[in-house]
């Protein structure tokens, strides 16, 4: 695996900076139960063998009591953490509730051991920031990016936030195990890695317009492995081990890029911002919404298809920025959006006011078209050969809802994206119906 190159290792960059990239390391095999023990007992050094193994009814069986029967088996004290559901049928998130119930239950623990997907992953790292504690993660799903990355995303009071916790010590996983997770995480997978071609243009976007920091190296971390799942989304779809490998191995350099980074920026810009608006809407009704990956993915679609627009435009409109959040869109979370985008609008003023100077808007669109141009048709396509989410029916929304998502994703965060200069240049908001149109 490719991220065996990079993890626990030390680089001097040419973008200036020294990047240290934690984890220290990942081990993947069909016994990585049996080796966790060990990479467990490198994490903790000479503390005392005490681990909370968390994990949620559907992990339990799968690998979790396995985990914590082979630490029990190593000496170490194993509790098991069972995150109860909000409700009968409905994952568990990560939020508030979530963490307080195992910070309730894990005194003197050196150790989390978290075994699922992202939401326990991200329950770990997030609890770390109150209880310190080392982590050795158990992936049981190739579903998202967040494995091997210090960002958190919980949902706090009704908003999907972005939090900044330590990186994992380790990354252990069974690629039998991987490959018999239910497939929609795996297409989720894909879908979160393939958001790359957005955020990596939004990424850069903001380094051309305000000169925020920006790493190519980061950028291309990804790009020998990506034609193992690109050039073959059939083999995703028939969880074949070497594509499988390839996108789980892509998802964890992807964390890495973002943990050289500083910042989720690299893989989350405007088609992330669409997921996270889906999600809260769904908060606000109180229904379920999609696994963030597949939501990913369909919004990766959407804007790559607003970037085309976007640099087709010959003179931007460069209407005054909306002065603040509607109440009428955002109901009982209007505060909370509102203060995100408070601060994102000076931003909005400063891009309009520099697109109004000279030939600003062509080199802006020359600098964007010559270096990432992410392709709607080539996203798409590989997501529906590998039988991923490409549609709004796909992620249970009919077209209005993701309109919505589209149209009002830019206010939940200040980073700047593809949705912002989507409203700049006027493409926003009278071509949105359209962009879902075509695709859905
Ligand atoms: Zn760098
Ligand atoms: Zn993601």
């Amino acid at each position: 695996m490719k991220s065996n190159d990079y993890f626990g290792t030390t680089i001097d960059c040419p973008c200036g900076k020294r990047h240290v990239i934690a984890p220290d390391e990942l081990i993947y095999s069909d016994d990585a139960v049996e080796q966790l023990p060990v990479a467990g007992r490198r994490a903790v050094g000479d503390k005392p063998l005490r681990a909370c193994v968390l994990m949620d009814i559907r992990t339990q069986p799968v690998a979790a009591d396995a985990v914590a029967a082979a630490l029990e088996a190593d000496g170490w004290e194993a509790r098991r953490v069972v995150i109860p559901d909000p409700a009968p049928g409905r994952g568990v998130v990560c939020d508030a509730t979530a963490r307080d119930y195992i910070l309730g239950r894990s005194e003197g623990t050196e150790l989390f051991v978290p075994v699922g997907s992202g939401v326990l992953s991200d329950l770990a790292k997030w609890t770390a920031r109150t209880h310190p504690a080392r982590i050795v993660t158990f992936p049981t799903a190739a579903s998202m990016n967040g494995y091997s990355s210090a960002n958190i995303a919980p949902t706090i009071g009704g908003v999907k936030s972005l939090v900044y916790g330590d990186p994992v010590d380790a990354v252990l996983a069974s690629p039998r195990i991987l490959a018999e997770a239910p497939y929609e995480m795996t297409a989720a997978g894909l879908g979160d890695v393939l958001a790359k071609s957005v955020s990596s243009a939004d990424w850069y976007l903001n380094h051309l317009l305000f000169g925020d920091y920006y790493c190519p190296r980061a950028v291309e971390l990804i790009a020998e492995i990506e034609p193992l799942y690109l050039d073959n989304p059939q083999g995703v779809r028939d969880r074949k081990p070497q594509v499988l490998a390839g996108l789980f191995d892509a998802l964890l350099l992807t964390g890495v890029a973002m943990t050289m980074a500083g910042t989720s920026a690299p893989a989350s810009g405007g088609e992330h911002l669409i997921s996270h608006a889906l999600d809260m809407l769904s908060g606000l009704e109180d229904t379920e919404h999609d696994l963030h990956g597949r939501q990913v993915g369909v919004g990766t679609i959407l804007t790559a298809e607003l970037y085309r627009r976007v640099l087709a435009v010959e003179s931007p409109a460069l209407p005054e920025p909306k002065p603040r959040v509607d109440s009428a869109v955002w109901g009982p979370l209007t505060d909370v959006v509102a203060e995100k985008y408070a601060e994102k609008l000076p931003r909005l003023h400063q891009v309009r006011k520099h697109l109004r100077k000279g030939d600003a808007w062509d080199r802006l669109r020359a600098q964007l078209a010559g270096v990432f141009p992410p392709n709607p048709e080539a996203i798409h396509n590989c997501l529906a050969l590998a039988a991923a989410a490409t549609k709004a029916r796909d992620i249970g929304c009919d077209r209005d809802r993701l309109v919505w998502a589209l149209l009002n994703a830019n206010e939940i965060r200040s980073r700047f994206t593809i949705l912002d200069l989507g409203y700049l240049t006027g493409v926003l908001p009278s071509s949105a119906d359209q962009i879902v149109r075509k695709w859905s």
